[in-house]
Order: structure tokens, then sequence, then C-alpha cells
């Protein structure tokens, strides 16, 4: 299993294999440090139970997506069909906004899942079984200002 651990301070993505019960990281940018200790089935990738950085047990399930690279996917497809649309090849034009469209659903599916804490945003990545569930706001309302608080934050 990868873990990424977010970093409170700055938002630094801070990637960690777990190898042993408890390991200390230091962010790259900004120097926090992070305890981090790994529950027995996180480090066995079998499943994930706590989270190493705020030991809680609350998380989510999402693809694992780089809103980016769709956004991209859409921004060429529609650029070049303007060019279609501005040379009165109409039909060719909506071709390609849907070849777009379709692409990004092409790599949305084939994405896999990752699990994501709710409280201190780490991510887990692996072979495990996924038991998270999907995103509830209303969950995520109630424990990001906890772990918040905790960090000092607020
Ligand atoms: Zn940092
Ligand atoms: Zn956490």
């Amino acid at each position: 299993m990868e873990v990424t651990v977010r970093c409170h301070q700055c938002g630094s993505a801070l990637p960690v294999t777990p190898a042993e019960e408890s390991a200390q990281i230091d962010c790259g940018s900004c120097r926090q440090a992070f305890m981090l200790t790994f529950s027995e089935a996180v480090r066995a990738d079998r499943q994930v139970d706590r989270c190493p950085v705020c030991e809680g047990g609350d998380f989510y399930r999402r693809k694992d997506f780089d809103p980016k690279l769709g956004v991209t996917v859409v921004v060429i497809g529609a650029l070049i069909s303007a060019g279609f649309y501005y040379f009165g090849l109409d039909l060719i034009a909506y071709g390609v906004l849907a070849a777009a469209t379709l692409v990004d659903f092409f790599i949305y599916g084939r994405l896999s899942d990752l699990t994501v804490c709710y409280r201190c945003h780490a991510e887990f990545r692996g072979g495990y079984q996924q038991t998270a569930g999907a995103f509830d706001l209303h969950t995520a309302d109630l424990l990001e200002p906890e772990y918040e608080r905790k960090v000092g934050k607020r």
C-alpha cells in the first residue's frame, strides 16, 4: 500500500510506504514533522482501518482521478471543435466535442478506487479490500474541523 500524507501546513503531498510500525516524516516544503503510526492491516495492504496520520477511522472512497487531466482533454477537444466550427464544418465540430467527452468518460471508467481520510485527507492506494463508502458531505463537515482544531488551524 502507498499512503499519501497531506501536509496540513502547506498542502504538499508526501508519499510514504508503510514498512515499520511507526515512522516520522518531514514535509519537503515547510519542514513540518509528522509522526505516523501504521496499523497492522495497513502495513499488510489488507484494509484501511486506522489513519496513520490522525488516527481517525472514517474514510471515503473515490476514483483515483486527476481533475486537471479530465479538464485538459475537454478543453483541447473544445478548441479543436471551435476550429472546425469556424470553417463551417459543424458536424465535424460536434463529432470532435463528443469524442473528447467520450475519452473523458473512458479515462474515468478505467481509474481504480482509492480511499481517503475524512479528517486529514491522507490517501491510500493499493490492492487492499475497499470498504469505505462514497463521499458524504455531512460527515466531512463534522470531521474536517475536528482535525483542523487538533493541528491548531482553527
Ligand atoms: Zn508542508
Ligand atoms: Zn487521517
